[in-house]
């Protein structure tokens, strides 16, 4: 794929996303492998308005996150969005900012990691083909340390092949998918599930003060 070809698709998602407020302020960051070997992503810039993307802020860059067509910098999260097109074998990856992806990562953190199970929005992951599947979604601890992060990221996911996504501590949201089109899917089914465990918590808590 060609820079010129990924960049009005991750117009078009950021403009999606920021609309559902997924993505607000300058926050989030969305990536498209270019090419596979050497690693090449096309990747939003850095502190822009993902509901107002312009062509000019998709920059290409190679598998050390150097800029190699396009000016600015990339997102600074750029070497995990390469640790994870590498680790999960994925050719796109999505990262939103959401409150209920926010709220739910602290709420678990102790726990290094959320299970969403029994809900039929889990069948629009990829390889999953029943309500009753198990989603183990691993939580990390936030820092601005992205090499430790992306270190991280490759121990916990190159040990769960299968996972679909996975939480940074009150930060965000990342998933990935097979192209553009499925790693969307992922962002639009984990937000909504998300959002559903999350709503369940505080109406079953209003439930039993009644
Ligand atoms: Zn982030």
């Amino acid at each position: 794929m060609q820079l010129s070809e990924a960049a009005p698709m991750l117009i078009r998602y950021g403009t999606e996303f920021h609309r559902r407020g997924w993505v607000l302020g300058t926050s989030g960051n969305f990536s498209v492998v270019l090419e596979r070997s050497p690693l090449r992503l096309a990747i939003t810039a850095s502190s822009v308005d993902k509901g107002r993307l312009a062509a000019a802020q998709i920059l290409e860059v190679d598998h050390n996150g150097a800029v190699v067509r396009g000016a600015g910098n990339p997102s600074a999260e750029t070497l995990l969005h390469l640790q994870i097109a590498q680790t999960m074998g994925a050719d796109a990856v999505f990262h939103t900012h959401s409150v209920w992806s926010t709220i739910l990562s602290d709420l678990h953190s102790a726990d290094t990691g959320l299970v969403i199970e029994g809900y039929e929005m889990l069948k629009g992951l990829e390889g999953v083909s029943s309500h009753e599947h198990h989603e183990w979604i691993p939580i990390l601890e936030n820092t601005q340390d992205m090499v430790q992060l992306s270190s991280e990221i490759k121990q916990i996911l190159g040990g769960l092949p299968h996972t679909h996504g996975l939480l940074i501590n009150r930060h965000g949201l990342y998933t990935w998918g097979r192209n553009a089109e499925a790693a969307a899917h992922h962002v639009e089914i984990l937000e909504f599930l998300l959002e559903s465990v999350g709503r369940s918590y505080t109406l079953q808590q209003a439930r039993r003060e009644h």
